[in-house]
């Protein structure tokens, strides 16, 4: 430590936002060099270089093979696969001196599919897997949390090529697997959540997200341990209620009450329920009209607007994320005024389900009826209280199924903690976490995008299926501090550790720096790795608060017990199995204490 490149911090830094950017600045293994973007000092390399291996030993064990992608990249692929748009501000793009366009790559489908375009052509070449470990490029809105959301930052991409849709499943399995032995062995939590698929096949992904509170996404978590993003939820089908008991469906009077908390004041106040409770919001069927804006396809030749109408229970609010991801690769947007003006059989703040699909579609009035999708709250007998397609009206026992009816069921409103889980294993839970690595099953897009087709063994031209596979390095070594430290600092797991054993030579006596220095010297040539601090002007009291921040997970201190009593005191970071050794003892007890560390 006395030559090592290496400036601790007492103070954590201004803007640090959360632990592992505080630790890892006042600990020295990486600076700031501007908004998400980092510089690696000598012991940040040291952890990452290792978590690198870990990562490709996993990786090449499944047969992948590792290439290496520049990251200024031209334009084009990125054109013919619109990403150069859809990416929008997330994307570095630059100009040569020629003018002509460039960008700093943010990921790769591209440039590996085009590799694979350029060098083979049969069936018999596949399947294959190729990745990198390489550095990225996003101009993240908001960089924060340190490495954990960089706008520089390192990715482990891996791009699997198969020729048909189980050899894509099999790929899938392996790479996650893989993951789940990297991200066991890296000491780093893990929750698998299921992410947004998309209604083709050859579509699967999974996010494995570290369970952090600091982290961005938030998933649903039940009973059972299975996860989902709130995106990719389903609501568990509940079993038909029995209506036959239920009344007539009655239209009646509810002057100004186009919003749902009013429809249940003028409920209560001029129509009480029998039964003798009140009317809830829970009661009423709340339909609305959204647009999905459709592209171009064989029967348009520009991109076009459908409108739909949605119902979900009154008390429910919709989830336009949850419900845009049923209409992929559509997007949606709420019905405008003017959508409104184009179907005189809605009125506003009091559109029911008589006025949409197949029951307008009886009603020789109605004109080109909308479609009508029913939350999956709504079951089939279950009364409503809904609009009446008249202002100041609304109907009041109007039953699905026997009143009304829809064209289908979509997961349209915002799931709540408690709600019933999708397997059924009881309420959900939501938690935050942050994603470390993805796994997605691309299916043909970047293929077809990019015209990557091999000959199958009948000699025809046939695209291949791809899927891709993230984890992102830098941001998992955030993760790992963020898991690993107290309030004195890091304390990193053995595998990953900047080094096995930290020793500390204290005092000013030569004899604590000597049997400290034979120390340092038993145990590399055991292939222990240390690090040594040999600071000779440097009070214990720093030495000691600098092993505790850098967080190699064993300290040995030669000091004046040393020069007393002929012993080395060796203990754990995180306080425990301190002993006092005898010297010529100690380098032994320490190369078994590494042993047993690094199997455990
Ligand atoms: P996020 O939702 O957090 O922005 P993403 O889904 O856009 O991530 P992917 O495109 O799936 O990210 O990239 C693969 C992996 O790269 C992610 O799982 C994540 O671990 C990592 N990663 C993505 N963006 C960043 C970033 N800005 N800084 C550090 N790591 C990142
Ligand atoms: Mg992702």
């Amino acid at each position: 430590m006395s030559t090592l490149f290496l400036r601790t911090l007492r103070q954590d830094p201004a803007d640090a936002d959360v632990d592992s950017a505080k630790l890892l600045q006042r600990a020295g293994y990486i600076r700031k060099a501007a908004p998400g973007i980092w510089t690696w000092l000598p012991l940040g390399l040291r952890v990452l270089d290792k978590i690198e291996s870990i990562v490709r030993e996993e990786i090449n064990a499944i047969g992948a093979q590792e290439v290496h992608f520049p990251a200024l990249l031209p334009r084009e692929p990125y054109e013919a696969t619109h990403r150069w748009e859809e990416y929008g501000d997330n994307i570095f793009r630059l100009k040569d001196r020629h003018q002509a366009d460039y960008l700093l790559a943010p990921t790769h489908e591209e440039m590996f599919t085009l590799l694979v375009k350029d060098m083979y052509s049969s069936y018999k070449d596949l399947p294959v897997t190729l990745y990198q470990i390489q550095t990225k490029y996003r101009d993240e809105f908001r960089p924060r949390a340190g490495l954990i959301r960089g706008r520089e930052f390192i990715m482990k991409d891996a791009y699997s090529f198969t020729i048909d849709e189980e050899g894509l499943a099999r790929a899938y399995g392996q790479e996650r697997s893989a993951y789940e032995r990297i991200f066991r062995r890296l000491g780093v939590q893990y929750v698998i959540v299921h992410a947004v698929s998309g209604p083709m096949g050859g579509s699967e992904s999974e996010e494995f997200l570290a369970p952090l509170p600091i982290g961005e996404d938030t998933f649903a978590l039940a009973p059972s341990g299975r996860a989902w993003n709130v995106e990719a939820l389903s609501t568990p089908r509940s079993p038909d209620v029995e209506y036959g008991q239920t009344e007539r469906m009655t239209c009646l009077s509810t002057p100004d009450s186009a919003t749902i908390e009013t429809v249940v004041s003028q409920a209560n106040a001029l129509h009480p329920r029998a039964d003798g409770r009140e009317w809830r919001a829970c009661d009423t069927l709340k339909n609305l009209l959204i647009a999905v804006k459709h592209p171009e396809d064989g029967d348009h030749d520009r991109p076009w607007r459908q409108i739909v109408a949605i119902g979900v229970p009154g008390d429910r609010q919709v989830d336009m994320k949850r419900l845009e991801a049923q209409f992929a690769p559509c997007e949606i947007e709420e019905a405008t005024e003017a959508d409104l003006r184009s179907h005189p059989e809605f009125v506003k703040g009091y559109i029911g389900p008589m006025a949409v699909g197949p029951q307008a579609r009886r009603n020789d009035s109605i004109a080109d009826p909308v479609r009508y999708l029913l939350d999956a709250h709504v079951t089939r007998g279950s009364e409503w209280v809904t609009g009446a397609d008249r202002s100041g009206f609304h109907v009041f026992h109007a039953v699905f199924g026997r009143d009304f009816e829809a064209d289908g069921t979509v997961e349209a409103v915002e799931v709540r903690q408690g709600d019933m889980s999708p397997d059924g294993s009881g309420p959900l839970s939501f938690e935050r976490g942050v994603e470390i690595g993805q796994v997605f099953q691309l299916g043909l897009k970047y293929s077809k995008a990019l015209d990557l087709k091999v000959l199958d063994g009948n000699g025809k031209a046939v695209p291949v299926w791809m899927g891709c596979y993230g984890i992102g390095v830098s941001r998992v070594l955030a993760c790992i501090a963020e898991f690993h430290h107290d309030d004195k600092g890091l304390a990193w797991p053995a595998a990953i550790a900047p080094a096995d054993v930290h020793v500390l030579a204290t005092g000013k006596d030569d004899k604590a720096f000597e049997a400290a220095e034979r120390l340092v010297a038993s145990l590399e040539g055991e292939g222990v790795e240390v690090l040594f601090d040999d600071r000779r002007k440097v009070s214990p009291g720093v030495k000691f608060k600098d092993a505790e921040l850098i967080g190699v997970p064993i300290i040995a201190v030669a000091g004046r017990d040393t020069v007393n009593d002929g012993t080395i005191e060796i203990r754990d970071r995180n306080g425990d199995n301190d002993e006092a050794v005898p010297v010529d003892e100690v380098a032994e007890r320490l190369v078994r204490r590494v042993r047993d560390m690094h199997r455990s």
